[in-house]
């Protein structure tokens, strides 16, 4: 096993861990501030708008060009495919629509619609750790950020769906083992080349990008209150931060 698949599957596994926490707390907890959801959801928008314009798209155009863009878009409107082409009803934060989640199958329903979404978290995480581990580190910021959000929004659909809270904790950790199988992808994947890594890469920034835009944001957009969305532009600046430190820390 190479450096990068450990280095891969251990990201993995904490981006997990975060998300199985945040479907335990809400377990234990029964509801979590309206205000610190937002506030998560909100840099965790931002940073994955910083990411993707201004380093994996980048990144990736430098390998293979134009078809990094078509990628991108394949991935963004894979991830719309099964999130909301299949899926009925599925959106960020807490469950408020009980009407529609008035059924076990529209709450499985939605869990699976997560499911491939939370793959693709891992294999964001992976292919760039693959690509660079600079960028992996960034990804994975990118995606531990919202890891925990996603936690309460399985969490709440599920108990909104009638679920058991151990139901509730067993649909946490499929998700979970949604983004490790998805770190663990490129295990199987013996030796690619960069071509192909490049458009793995890009794919998988249409897909992160696609839960910034479509999950994250419109989920702050529906508040009334103005703060949240302005988060997004201090996610942003989180990005920038980070990127200075990463590269100070590991001299990139
Ligand atoms: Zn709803
Ligand atoms: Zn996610």
């Amino acid at each position: 096993m190479t450096n990068a698949i450990l280095i891969a599957l251990l990201l993995g596994l904490t981006a997990a861990a975060a998300q199985v926490l945040g479907g335990y707390l809400l377990v234990a907890r029964g509801t979590w501030p309206r205000r610190a959801q937002l506030m998560m959801l909100a840099l965790g928008a931002g940073f994955i708008l910083g990411l993707v314009f201004l380093k994996v798209l980048p990144e990736s155009w430098k390998i293979i060009g134009a078809q990094a863009s078509f990628a991108m878009l394949a991935g963004f409107g894979t991830l719309h495919f099964f999130e909301h082409a299949v899926v009925g009803h599925l959106h960020f934060g807490e469950e408020t629509h009980k009407e529609a989640m008035a059924t076990r199958m529209a709450g499985l329903s939605a869990f699976s619609g997560l499911f491939i979404h939370a793959f693709f978290d891992g294999l964001s995480i992976s292919v760039s750790v693959q690509y660079d581990v600079f960028l992996g580190l960034l990804v994975f910021f990118a995606v531990l950020l919202h890891k925990f959000p996603e936690g309460l929004t399985i969490g709440s659909i599920m108990l909104s769906a009638g679920f058991s809270k151990r139901a509730v904790l067993q649909a946490s950790i499929g998700l979970g083992v949604a983004t490790v199988l998805g770190a663990a992808a490129l295990v199987v994947l013996p030796t690619i080349d960069s071509i192909w890594v490049a458009r793995i890469l890009a794919f998988s920034a249409g897909t992160i990008l696609y839960v910034g835009a479509t999950d994250l944001i419109p989920e702050l957009n529906s508040c009334e209150e103005r703060v949240p969305p302005l988060m997004v532009f201090v996610g942003i600046a989180l990005f920038f931060l980070s990127e200075h430190l990463l590269a100070e820390l590991i001299g990139h």
